[in-house]
């Protein structure tokens, strides 16, 4: 009896692993409940490739007593089906509502696989992403996301566009669970919320924060607004509590200090150093090395070496526009 029951869980176990979630080397993923009611997928934090298929960020959900609220779906249509599958492995209920962080398709293109399984699943985001996405970005993003991971057919045509708004303040209750909305209005970009789930208290940041990787900055984002931000959710300012977890776009989530403290200062320093630049007529790239330098305990973060550099030259320009 007891070498069938072994056999039998040998079998589960195989075939479990067969139906994994793999990409390559970088091992198998899947939702682990880390807090009472919520799960996470953490992706690899790094730039997307083909070798992780356009996966990368932190697909989370919050369980009900009916059904589930996904927060960031993930990064394209294709890893969304595996996404899903992994979904269904953790939960046998239906997906309630999807929550987008922000305007960056490596968060909300999978929401077209949740919506395609899950039809009644309502996708919320703020107005400002609705009408980014809409003017244009989704477009953008389809193609930064298609070259580097050439993993993006089937994620347009249309993209799963967001239709309910959430705006700074606003409470939504979904099946008996609470999320509370801030909107930043410039940090990472302008279209960022970050979503408090009070009954299990913990803060969804998007890309306002992230761990062991950099990402871009555009036009529209805001090194002060970013450092700005951080300073309130350390200091309990602006309606941010203490949470027990904190859970940031890219990277591992964890406690208030060990998941904030290196990102906050790791813009700070950029700040720093593009003030004292500034002030002494240097222009960015003949800093740069001293930058680099006091940035050491970042080198081996992925996209270092790409974006130091450009994070600098966006806080020179916003240095340079306080002072006109
Ligand atoms: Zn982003």
């Amino acid at each position: 009896m007891r070498k069938i029951s072994l056999i039998i869980a040998m079998i589960v176990t195989f075939s479990l692993s067969l139906h994994a979630f793999t990409l390559g080397k970088l091992g198998n993923f899947e939702f682990k409940k880390v807090t009472k009611n919520v799960w996470i997928m953490h992706g690899p934090p790094m730039n997307p490739s083909v070798e992780n298929e356009g996966f990368m960020n932190n697909p989370s959900f919050v369980e009900g007593e009916h059904g589930t609220i996904v927060i960031d779906p993930g990064g394209n249509y294709n890893v969304g089906k595996k996404i899903v599958a992994e979904y269904k492995k953790a939960t046998n209920k239906p997906v309630l509502a999807i929550l987008n962080t922000h305007k960056h398709g490596d968060h909300w293109f999978a929401g077209k696989a949740f919506q395609e399984a899950f039809p009644d699943a309502q996708s919320y985001a703020h107005p400002n992403m609705i009408k980014a996405s809409k003017d244009g970005e989704a477009r953008v993003w389809y193609n930064i996301l298609e070259g580097l991971s050439k993993n993006l057919k089937g994620t347009d045509g249309p993209f799963a566009f967001p239709t309910k708004v959430l705006k700074d303040g606003d409470v939504l209750k979904i099946d008996g669970q609470t999320f509370k909305v801030f909107h930043p209005e410039r940090a990472h970009t302008d279209t960022d919320i970050l979503i408090e789930h009070t009954e299990s208290n913990t803060l969804w940041l998007g890309d306002n924060l992230m761990d062991c990787r950099l990402g871009g900055m555009d036009e529209s984002s805001s090194v002060f607004g970013n450092i700005e931000l951080l300073e309130d959710i350390l200091a309990q300012r602006k309606g941010y509590k203490k949470y027990d977890l904190y859970v940031p776009g890219h990277g591992p989530s964890g406690e208030m200090h060990k998941t904030i403290d290196p990102f906050l200062n790791y813009f700070t320093v950029v700040l720093k150093w593009a003030k004292k630049g500034y002030a002494d007529g240097k222009e960015s790239y003949e800093i740069k090395p001293e930058v680099s330098a006091e940035l050491k305990d970042y080198h081996d973060w992925d996209e270092f070496d790409r974006q130091m550099g450009k994070h600098l030259m966006k806080a020179y320009s916003e240095v340079e526009a306080k002072d006109f």
